[in-house]
């Protein structure tokens, strides 16, 4: 059931131009933890950097030295959060003079000297080529990096193995999240390399997959409306009934990001309560 797997390797090389490092993070939000890739036959690009966990370093290193490679070329993060950039400092401080670029938007307290990357704004490698991809929904400066040589793609928390997205209140937005799967599912990607969990061999199957968790989750909304379920706390409990409570709060963070569309969408309408939890109704057809 739980997807923090004691087991998942902490290096591995899924394929010749891919090496993974773990980011040492596990627990509920991070599956076994935060996937770190190094990408090219040297010199290698490394997308995301875990959470900054003391022993990450240590593990990077040997796993360095083991490929023959003295240092990565440069850091690409997928978004801001603390369990992708918080690897920054260290790594920067290890290995002086290593660029470091995101996406840079609406961003507050990023560490110094991070360079902004766009859209389309491809990144060479040694055999390989990033090409970034804007997807927001689970962030609003997601990237997913396209690697062409394998037709590969990196999702950083757009689609994970193992888990579906969290699509946090703040900054998260769910009709944007179903655009960007849909932006990438035109892509023609085979292989997923996802920042938590195992390596997804077929793409395309997941991609729709994770539409139509999406869709199935806004049929049982619209249906718990239906049939006078007014509040996210009392949708959660009828829709989440057997998940364990401890992820209610998140179930509930997702059922709110499935109103908010549905509210853009003039679908529902919120009659909003001082010290109580809002009331929704579907708008009559
Ligand atoms: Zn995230």
């Amino acid at each position: 059931m739980s997807w923090i797997d004691p087991d998942f390797p902490r290096t591995a090389e899924p394929t010749d131009l891919v090496g993974r490092v773990l980011g040492l993070n596990p627990g509920m939000f991070t599956g076994p933890g935060t996937n770190t890739y190094l990408v090219g036959r040297r010199h290698p690009i490394l997308i995301d950097t875990g959470a900054g966990v003391p022993e990450y370093m240590p593990l990077f290193e040997d796993y360095l030295k083991r490929r023959g490679w003295s240092r990565p070329e440069r850091i690409v993060l997928t978004h801001r959060h603390r369990d992708h950039l918080g690897g920054v400092a260290a790594l920067s401080e290890r290995f002086p003079g290593l660029p470091v670029a995101k996406m840079i938007w609406k961003d507050t307290d990023l560490p110094a000297g991070i360079l902004d990357l766009r859209d389309g704004q491809t990144v060479v490698g040694n055999g390989v080529t990033l090409i970034p991809v804007h997807t927001p929904g689970h962030a609003s400066d997601h990237l997913c990096f396209f690697m062409p040589e394998e037709r590969a793609l990196f999702t950083g928390d757009l689609i994970l193995g193992g888990s579906t997205t969290v699509i946090p209140d703040e900054d998260g937005d769910l009709g944007q999240y179903l655009d960007s799967l849909r932006r990438v599912q035109g892509l023609g990607v085979r292989r997923i390399y996802p920042a938590h969990g195992p390596v997804i061999e077929d793409a395309p199957a997941k991609i729709e997959e994770y539409l139509d968790h999406r869709m199935l989750r806004e049929r049982q909304i619209l249906d718990a409306l239906g049939n006078g379920t007014r509040t996210i706390p009392d949708m959660v409990k009828v829709i989440y009934a057997d998940v364990e409570v401890a992820l209610h709060a998140a179930a509930g963070m997702s059922v709110h990001s499935h109103l908010k569309k549905l509210k853009q969408e003039g679908r529902v309408s919120e009659e909003r309560l001082p010290g109580a939890p809002s009331r929704w109704t579907g708008a009559r057809p």
